[in-house]
């Protein structure tokens, strides 16, 4: 595999992590802050690492930010610098963007000026903690868009012993059971007839408002 060429800017906690784990999984990644402290905490991780505002056009396009295949905004607090930034970006033709947004009001300010992607870690770390809260069987739970998601279960105590045909989760709650993870081993086409074991690990895509229902009936435990 050709390494990608990746640049994140604003090194923070959010920025920072994702510049390492690109670094250690052998990515190139440029790493950019306009603090000097920061970008030296970088420079023997990331390929690269330069002191710059990336709200300075002319510093983006004298280190080439166009070549990037993908650039990084993980500049939080600032929200004007963050739009400021991304603007930029896909003015001087960075072909995919990803943004750290702060809050919805700069989500949707990010959507229309052309962010090809756009992540908010805290809600979407809250909200899947907020489902391990109220039961510890519901391990994960991924946002696919506003209102449909993917819940990784434990098979608790109203699954156990049951087949996906007794369970009936398709018709009784709109939802699809689309893999059922077995210790080390993914079973991505689930047996129907198959009973289902403590520990065994559900994967179900579907409405957050079905979701909601089959957690209710079925995953938490009385
Ligand atoms: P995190 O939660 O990820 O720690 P945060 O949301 O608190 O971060 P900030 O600390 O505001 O975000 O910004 C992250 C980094 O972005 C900081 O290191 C800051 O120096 C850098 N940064 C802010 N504005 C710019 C800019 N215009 N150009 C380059 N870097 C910037």
């Amino acid at each position: 595999m050709n390494k990608k060429e990746f640049a994140v800017i604003g090194l923070g906690r959010f920025g920072g992590s994702i510049c390492k784990e690109l670094s250690e999984e052998g990515m190139q990644v440029l790493a950019i802050d306009k603090d000097e402290d920061r970008v030296n905490g970088y420079k023997n991780i990331a390929s690269h690492a330069v002191i710059l505002d990336s709200t300075d056009e002319d510093a983006l396009k004298e280190i080439g930010i166009s070549n990037f295949e993908h650039v990084i905004v993980a500049i939080g607090e600032n929200i004007q610098a963050s739009i400021l930034t991304t603007v930029i970006l896909k003015d001087l033709g960075v072909r995919k963007v990803t943004v750290k947004a702060q809050n919805d009001y700069h989500e949707k300010i990010l959507t229309k000026i052309g962010a090809d992607k756009i992540v908010h870690p805290e809600r979407d770390m809250g909200k899947r903690l907020a489902h391990n809260f109220i039961s510890s069987n519901i391990l994960d739970y991924l946002e696919l868009s506003d209102d449909h998601s993917i819940a990784e279960v434990k098979a608790g105590m109203k699954m156990v012993g049951k087949s996906l045909i007794d369970l009936d989760i398709r018709a009784r709650y709109g939802c699809n059971v689309v893999a059922i993870k077995q210790g080390r081993d993914i079973n991505v086409s689930p047996r129907a007839d198959a009973l289902l074991k403590e520990d065994d690990v559900l994967i179900v895509i579907g409405a957050d408002i079905d979701l909601s229902r089959f957690e209710k009936h079925l995953v938490i435990d009385d």
